[in-house]
């Protein structure tokens, strides 16, 4: 069925129906529903006092925090789109984003609120809102993250003085300033939500246009896939960044859809995770591979129980069953792969929770979702059962375009609202999908594709290998090359000789790496995914 809601309205019943729950969780302190809808409501009224109207677009520039929260909601809830961006960014990247969208009021971290003003004129920025976001931080925990302490005679008032910035606005002035303000016209279903920007894998970030429709739909379907979830009673951990497609909807707007706790955490760290399954341990729990490997090993280490986290959610990459294995045998949970885009806000396809999931798929669709398999160079043609091809997906979370980018809207929506993934997947009998690798990064050799994420998983399955990325890279002879660069495991050896004759008992010919390379860490984006791109620019520049 089509959502009903908007994501403002959706916010309100949890609000009215668990007033007295806690919403938010922020190191031992806690907003709930109630104080969460009065906040949003003030903020809301100070968006408005600094001319913010419907439909005009406002950056957020901020890790996990409670203002996060506040102030996603308060931009809906006056019809405004939220724009989400990463604050780790360089100065360059995030403008290029600025440049892109042209938000003229940011909401910003304090500690990188200076490069917000600094921006040129041209970018179109007018007002800078700079969020304390350490206020609500014990010190331990700054010094834990590594934040800025402040320097204060007094080491109480350094936990709660702002940090000024010049041309900046502080939000705790702003909105303690406001009232409450209930009468202001909402926005629409079809009203743009977010403008998402995908995670930058294979090129520069494109801002996907995300509608109230469409992320309330994503919503309706997780909890139509994760069937045990009790509204009002469950405890999301939220780990993954909010300005991430993957962290906005199955921890935020998911969390708040069932009235439950949402515990945030400003970045993932293992000691963090742990010290809260001391006090509020989660019963939901999305990430991403490497976070469940991580926690595992970090719990056992430290004698911390990890039971009670009844589901795991991974996705964004490809889900080893080895961490499976381990994650499920350590919680008593169950962990089940989904697979998704930022063009999908984000969720498309997950694996049954219960008895017939299948680990190594990504399972089947969600509610409502169609999916087609193409041949890539021809999308009229249709593969068959088992056959490899490019993944098509239609359904109400699919989004409406790129912002500024019309030809690769054309690219990307074929008619009938059919979205072209840009992955290889083949499908069984049965429906269950399983992904083979984006078709961008497929390497060509002597005239075969190569799926470097299967040879991948054939390196990691050798005890001394950490970690492994597989690459195409010009050939003397005309197309590319296999190389591989791997992360030893901590105490292991590799003979390059003998791991590459290991490898070619285990893939065909010319499949296996022509060069191996030993690195100390590969590089990785913000939820985690290998970066290729990078591995091969840092191989070409030797
Ligand atoms: P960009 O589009 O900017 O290059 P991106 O595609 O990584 O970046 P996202 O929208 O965050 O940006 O990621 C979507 C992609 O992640 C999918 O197209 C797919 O390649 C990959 N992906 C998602 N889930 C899975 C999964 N379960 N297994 C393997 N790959 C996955
Ligand atoms: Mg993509």
């Amino acid at each position: 069925d089509p959502p009903t809601q908007t994501l403002v309205e959706m916010l309100d019943v949890s609000v009215r129906r668990h007033r007295r729950r806690v919403a938010l969780e922020f190191f031992g302190a806690e907003t709930t529903y109630a104080e969460l809808g009065d906040q949003v409501a003030r903020a809301a009224n100070a968006l408005r006092k600094l001319g913010v109207r419907r439909g005009d677009r406002v950056a957020l520039v901020l890790p996990n925090c409670p203002q996060h929260v506040v102030a996603f909601y308060a931009i809906l809830r006056i019809g405004a789109i939220a724009i989400e961006h990463n604050p780790l960014y360089t100065e360059r990247e995030l403008r290029h984003q600025f440049e892109d969208h042209g938000a003229k009021v940011a909401i910003v971290w304090d500690k990188v609120a200076g490069t917000v003003v600094g921006f040129p004129r041209d970018v179109g920025v007018q007002t800078v809102v700079s969020v304390d976001v350490t206020r609500a931080m014990p010190l331990r925990i700054r010094v834990a993250l590594r934040l800025p302490v402040k320097k204060a005679r007094d080491s109480r008032t350094a936990l709660t003085v702002g940090r000024a910035v010049a041309g900046a606005v502080a939000w705790s002035t702003l909105t303690d300033a406001s009232r409450i303000n209930r009468r202001v016209a909402g926005p629409e279903l079809g009203d743009i939500a977010v403008l998402q920007y995908t995670s930058g894998t294979t090129g520069s970030p494109k801002g996907a246009i995300l509608t109230h429709s469409n992320l309330r739909a994503n919503a309706s379907q997780g909890e139509a896939w994760v069937p045990g979830l009790r509204p009002g009673m469950e405890v999301f951990y939220g780990v993954l960044p909010m300005f991430h497609a993957y962290g906005l909807t199955l921890c935020l707007t998911f969390a708040m859809s069932m009235g439950a706790r949402l515990v945030l955490f400003p970045k993932f760290d293992e000691n963090l995770v742990l010290d809260a399954m001391r006090t509020t341990p989660a019963t939901f729990l999305p990430a991403v591979p490497p976070i469940y490997d991580r926690l595992v090993t970090a719990a056992t280490a430290k004698g911390v129980s990890l039971r009670g986290i009844r589901f795991a959610i991974s996705g964004a990459m490809n889900l080893p069953i080895d961490t499976v294995t381990r994650w499920e045998t350590t919680t008593g949970g169950l962990l089940v792969e989904g697979y998704g885009m930022t063009e999908t806000s984000p969720v498309a396809l997950g694996n049954p929770i219960g008895p017939s999931r299948r680990p190594g798929t990504v399972g089947v669709p969600f509610p409502s979702t169609d999916i087609r398999v193409i041949d890539p160079a021809d999308p009229t043609v249709d593969r068959g059962i088992d056959e490899e091809g490019e993944l098509l997906i239609r359904g109400p979370q699919v989004f409406s375009g790129y912002w500024n980018r019309p030809s690769e809207t054309a690219e990307a929506l074929l008619p009938g609202g059919w979205l072209r993934t840009g992955d290889i997947v083949r499908v069984s009998a049965d429906g269950f999908v399983t992904i083979v690798d984006r078709i961008k990064e497929l390497i060509i050799t002597g005239g075969f594709n190569v799926a470097p994420s299967e040879v991948e998983s054939v390196l990691l399955s050798h005890p001394s290998v950490a970690d492994a990325a597989v690459v195409g890279l010009p050939s003397l002879s005309g197309g590319e090359d296999v190389i591989a660069v791997v992360v030893l495991a901590p105490g292991t050896t590799l003979e390059l000789d003998d791991f590459r004759a290991w490898a070619k008992s285990h893939l065909a010919s010319y499949k296996v790496p022509r060069r191996i390379e030993v690195v100390d860490e590969l590089p990785r984006n913000i939820v985690g995914k290998v970066l290729r791109r990078v591995v091969r620019t840092n191989l070409l520049d030797g």
